[in-house]
């Protein structure tokens, strides 16, 4: 027999799939699949590894049900962060080194190459097509690409030109996040930190002090009226520099973001903040007010310098308060400005009090100020000697009359920091002026996408509101970069188009990446592509008889049927992905469905590449086998759910590959005559093949494996209990073993590969069709029957624990009919409140009396507790207990080791026979 060793099946299999999984058109119904193409700059971890496989299973599944399937991938290469990567090599910065050979383990002599970055995109495309293979991927990999190929480069030109007529791509002055070092604009692939922090716009209130100005950066500029003192830090050193010909004093990190925002500036001297402290400053709307001293000023956040409101904001009542408790400054006192319903006359100190806060490291203290401002702004008035206005009209007016006539500017700061760049740089905000933008905010274009989606299918279908969300807010998007590799921006050629821009339509390209290459890129003019994707007709085309072939691939596999990606793709990618497609393709070539993916942790925590906290999907292979690598992926949870990767769990799981081998071993010649309890077998069958396509259909892997894996197996092990003496099973395990073998096939492929071949197949059990379920072969009165008995054998079981004695026999006493009836008519009844009284009515059920009720009571808490798809049956027609008992005698007698008596409960005068029902017989060990 051959033994169970993953490694060997592996082997022997990829030598049988060489090019198995190249798909071509066919006169079948196509079932066209991709994934999120990933971008090669480092190696990948099981999180990764789930991406795929999901996938790939579902692909298989589709394939066995007959689909034509396409499952092709790429490697995405384009943008900065590989050049950062490079130079840092290149200066043999030590972290980078350490990641790169220490635990990506490239070779010494391949990591001397990676000072171009071309080359380490190249090796890691290589890995990444290595590794997948070896994780059984069923890609096609004639029509792999990378993004930086001519021929790629020509079709996002196509794909421009048609976004730019569209009038989807506009050039404009937008406030950026911008990394000073790459001199580029960040996405949020190249973000190390902040990848949620939005640019923000503030109100700089110009205080005068002295000859210069200090200025303040505001969400609430109406709150000047209350303003008591201004916040300086007295450990910063702040700067008096001249901006755009004024004097401000701000600090030095503002004087340097300034510059990225339009202003001149130019620093002549830096001041201490302690000298700030007890100044005195004043604006025309506020009078003068001291500046006092405040460690938690950040001087990173705007320009360094706070103003203070304590009456409405809960920081700012705080850091007063706890001044005023030292004895300082007792003479300020909050000035409130704004009325608000619900809350008292000075709302940041009502809150405060109300939530019983007594510090400023409490961690409600931003909920709270969200809290109020959200209030003031939706209900808030200001006072009628403030004018009178609600406070969202206020805010605008008073941010214009500041801009008018107190010297106020615009300032942008992020909500959140750190913004770190993949450099290690901090990102700051730079307003571009000759940058390009996909226009996003275009409200016609988000309809179209948001009438797109409601056609698409989504899985999980809870994503719908996020992807609705994304399409709401999304704003312009910096489309080039100056640095980088990528494709040419063709109106601007000094750029090129960025990452989450050159990646939105590629899965059409699949369809003809393979012929494509056939042809000289310098012959794909725009014509060509709107050829192949569009249809449309020109003269002269290049080479036709090699479009027609690609138009005819595109016209069979477009559009995609599911696009599968991690959830944290939802606020850019899939979403964008979309725009793109309704502004170039017609109706009936856009994108069908996305499945969304959750995360991977290991051993509870976020698996992340740059904190080291990760497992290497290679070396996950080599340790447990690809088998059970993909089986504990797909089977841990539902593609939508988070899993947690742990070696103890997933050894168990390799265990339980290992006993379906060995059964499968046993069973796969078996051919013995069918006995009873094989048509209880085949029955239970049908329902698993039922049940798992059904699963798979839905893209529950757990599910489906759920039904497969142990869902047969617990049916094996109560058939071999059943089975008679000397009697090892029958024919029908030969037939169970095939369906069981074909139906784990997506899931551990290697396997599965093995067994059928060992079962005298000579085909590849990756193209074996897909078990059906039959029917005729479920037979529920049998399946009721057996579940009858096994939960009968479960209760003497459990009763023997709790009396322990050594048993001399074994009774079992059976309802007498009428409460067959009683049951019956509960099961049946759709209000069971009162099905009692109706029971009642009958005449001999009065009879009875306190007996028929007691019995009635039971039987609905026995309702109760069976699952539906036992009582159903039984609310129509209840089993013949007493033949299943009889025929089960000899087996209990045989489980037991003692004799066992069959009875009818009242006749047997037992007195635990009262408490016999329906489905639930007394029993009785003596
Ligand atoms: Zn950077």
């Amino acid at each position: 027999m051959s033994e169970f060793d993953l490694g060997k099946f592996e082997e022997e299999t990829h030598e049988r799939w060489t090019r198995a999984f190249e798909s071509n058109p066919s006169d079948r119904e196509k079932f066209y699949l991709t994934v999120a193409f990933p971008y090669p700059s480092g190696a990948m971890h099981v999180g990764h590894g789930r991406t795929y496989i999901v996938p790939d299973v579902i692909a298989r599944f589709w394939r066995m049900r007959g689909r034509q399937v396409l499952f092709p991938m790429a490697f995405h290469v384009t943008g900065a962060p590989v050049v950062g990567i490079s130079k840092r090599i290149a200066r043999n910065d030590p972290k980078t080194i350490h990641l790169y050979r220490d635990l990506y383990k490239v070779p010494q002599d391949v990591l001397a190459e990676f000072t171009d970055p071309l080359t380490i995109v190249k090796h890691f495309a290589a890995e990444y097509q290595r590794v997948m293979t070896s994780c059984g991927l069923s890609i096609d990999w004639r029509r792999r690409f990378i993004t930086v190929d001519p021929t790629y480069s020509k079709f996002v030109e196509w794909q421009w030109k048609h976004l730019y007529e569209a009038g989807h791509v506009i050039k404009g002055v937008h406030p950026v996040r911008y990394c000073t070092v790459d001199d580029n604009p960040v996405g949020d692939h190249d973000l190390l930190e902040g990848d949620r922090a939005e640019v923000i716009k503030f109100t700089l209130v110009m205080f005068h002090y002295g000859d210069a100005f200090i200025p303040t950066a505001t969400l609430r500029p109406e709150t000047i009226h209350g303003v008591t003192n201004l916040w300086a830090n007295p450990n910063v050193t702040y700067v008096r520099a001249l901006v755009d010909g004024k004097t401000w004093i701000i600090s030095k990190e503002a004087a340097e973001k300034l510059v990225l925002q339009d202003h001149m500036v130019e620093v002549k001297e830096e001041i201490p903040g302690k000298d700030l402290v007890d100044k005195t400053v004043s604006h025309p709307l506020c009078g003068t007010v001291p500046i006092l001293p405040a460690d938690f000023v950040d001087p990173d956040m705007a320009t360094g310098m706070v103003m203070s409101v304590p009456a409405h904001a809960p920081f700012d009542y705080i850091a007063l308060r706890d001044l005023q408790q030292q004895g300082k400054y007792t003479q300020i006192k909050p000035v409130p400005l704004i009325k608000v319903e619900g809350y008292g006359e000075v709302p940041a100190q009502d809150a405060v009090e109300r939530a019983g806060i007594h510090h400023q490291m409490d961690s409600r203290m931003d909920t709270l100020t969200q809290e109020i401002y959200s209030a003031e702004f939706s209900k808030g008035k200001l006072f009628a000697k403030y004018g009178g206005k609600p406070v969202r009209v206020a805010r605008d007016e008073v941010a214009q009359e500041m801009c008018d006539k107190y010297h106020s500017v615009v300032m942008y700061e992020f909500d959140t920091r750190p913004v770190i760049c993949r450099c290690g740089n901090k990102v700051k905000v730079k307003i571009l002026h000759d940058q390009w933008f996909l226009k996003y905010s275009d409200p016609a274009w988000k309809k179209q996408v948001s009438d797109h989606l409601k056609d698409m299918a989504l899985v999980p279908p809870e994503v719908r509101t996020e992807f609705d969300r994304t399409v709401g807010w999304l704003k312009d998007w910096a489309c080039t970069r100056r640095v980088g590799l990528g494709t040419r921006f063709p109106w601007d050629p000094a750029q090129l188009i960025e990452p989450l821009s050159d990646s939105t339509v590629y899965m059409a390209y699949y369809t003809i990446a393979h012929k494509i290459r056939e042809i000289d890129p310098k012959l794909l003019t725009p014509a060509v592509f709107d050829y192949i994707f569009l249809g449309k007709k020109f003269p002269d085309l290049p080479e036709k008889k090699k479009l027609d072939a690609m138009r005819k691939e595109f016209l069979y596999w477009y559009p995609y049927d599911y696009r599968f990606s991690a959830k944290d793709l939802i606020s850019n990618h899939l979403t964008f992905q979309i725009f793109h497609h309704v502004a170039i393709f017609p109706k009936d070539k856009l994108p069908k469905g996305m499945v969304v993916f959750g995360m991977g942790l290991l051993n509870g925590a976020k698996m992340s590449s740059s904190k080291g906290n990760v497992f290497l999907l290679e070396d996950a292979v080599s340790e447990f086998g690809a088998d059970t690598v993909r089986m504990f992926l797909t089977g841990s949870a539902e593609p939508w759910q988070d899993f947690d990767w742990r070696n103890e769990l997933v050894l168990s799981t390799k265990k339980q590959i290992e006993r379906f081998y060995s059964t499968a071993m046993e069973i796969k010649d078996a051919g013995g005559e069918p006995q009873d309890i094989d048509r209880w077998l085949i029955s239970r069958l049908q329902e698993h093949i039922g049940k798992m396509t059904t699963a798979l259909e839905n893209f529950q892997t757990r599910q489906a494996l759920q039904e497969a894996s142990f869902g047969i197996e617990t049916d094996l092990k109560w058939y071999r209990r059943r089975l008679p003496d000397g009697c090892s099973g029958s024919r029908e395990l030969a037939t169970l073993c095939s369906v069981w073998t074909r139906l784990l096939a997506p899931f551990i492929p290697f396997t599965a590969e093995h067994l059928w071949k060992e079962m005298g197949n000579k085909d590849l059990v990756s193209f074996a069709p897909w078990p059906v379920a039959d029917e005729h072969l479920i037979n529920t009165r049998i399946e009721l029957a057996e579940e009858l008995l096994a939960r009968t054998v479960e209760d003497i079981e459990s009763i023997q624990k709790l009396i322990q004695i050594t048993p001399k026999s074994l009774t079992i006493l059976l309802a007498p009919a009428w409460k067959h009836e009683i049951f019956e008519t509960i099961a049946r009844s759709s209000d069971r409140n009162t099905v009692i009284k109706e029971i009642m009515k009958d005449d001999q059920m009065k009879k009875r009396g306190r007996e028929a009720t007691d019995a009635a009571k039971q039987c609905t808490t026995l309702i109760h507790r069976l699952p539906p798809h036992i009582v159903k049956p039984l609310a129509e027609e209840s089993v013949n207990e007493r033949a299943v008992f009889d025929a089960a005698q000899a087996f209990l007698e045989k489980e037991f080791g003692v004799p066992v008596h069959i009875a009818d409960a009242e006749s047997s005068g037992h007195v635990k026979g009262a408490t016999a029902l329906p489905f639930k017989p007394a029993i009785v060990i003596e």
